[in-house]
């Protein structure tokens, strides 16, 4: 049925295109049979042309949408594959996912992402460890950090937001994991854009 639709249309477009009159037929023929329409008569079919831009441009609109999220992932190489995060301040609301793509347990290679100044960053870590996996290694209550996640092990993700406006200007700061000895090479910056 569609085969049969598109040699309908492709007959339809040759002829239209011989004459002004039936040109205003044309865009109808090849709404009934689109995708085969478009593939099949290219040359002729200038309305076809016209009308890929526009579906070309809502195609774009979901990468818009993902601009106040981002995907941090980690392994059981104790690495995140970041070492900048960009965080876009226009954003009311951003969100991070942090992923582990390993397979071990939280308790042997778990991992988190823990958001402050860098100049809080070692006293985050040091209360962290105290803080215990209960606490995902975070301090309770510790008002040096901005934002943090979970605690997850191999194939876990976790979601968390954090409030642009809590970054002051002028200061530096730091994402990392809060896992005791994974700081070392689980840190990077975070990039206010
Ligand atoms: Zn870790």
């Amino acid at each position: 049925m569609k085969i049969y639709f598109a040699l309908i249309s492709a007959a339809a477009l040759s002829l239209s295109a011989c004459g002004g009159q039936q040109e205003t037929a044309a865009p109808a023929a090849v709404s009934e049979a689109p995708v085969a329409a478009a593939s099949e008569a290219p040359i002729e079919n200038t309305p076809t042309e016209q009308a890929a831009p526009a579906s070309a441009g809502s195609a774009a609109a979901p990468a818009e949408a993902g601009e106040c999220e981002t995907v941090v992932n980690s392994d059981d190489q104790m690495k995140f594959d970041k070492q900048e995060l960009e965080i876009k301040k226009s954003c009311k609301e951003f969100k991070i996912v942090l992923k582990h793509t390993g397979k071990m347990p939280a308790a042997a290679m778990g991992h988190n992402l823990v958001i402050s100044k860098s100049e809080d960053a070692s006293g985050v870590v040091g209360d962290g460890a105290g803080a215990t996996a209960a606490n995902d290694f975070v301090k309770p209550g510790d008002t040096r950090v901005i934002a943090h996640s979970k605690l997850i092990g191999g194939g876990e993700e976790t979601t968390f937001t954090v409030d642009p406006s809590k970054f002051a200007e002028g200061s530096q700061y730091e994402f990392y994991c809060t896992f005791p000895g994974h700081y070392g090479l689980m840190h990077g910056t975070v990039k206010l854009i």
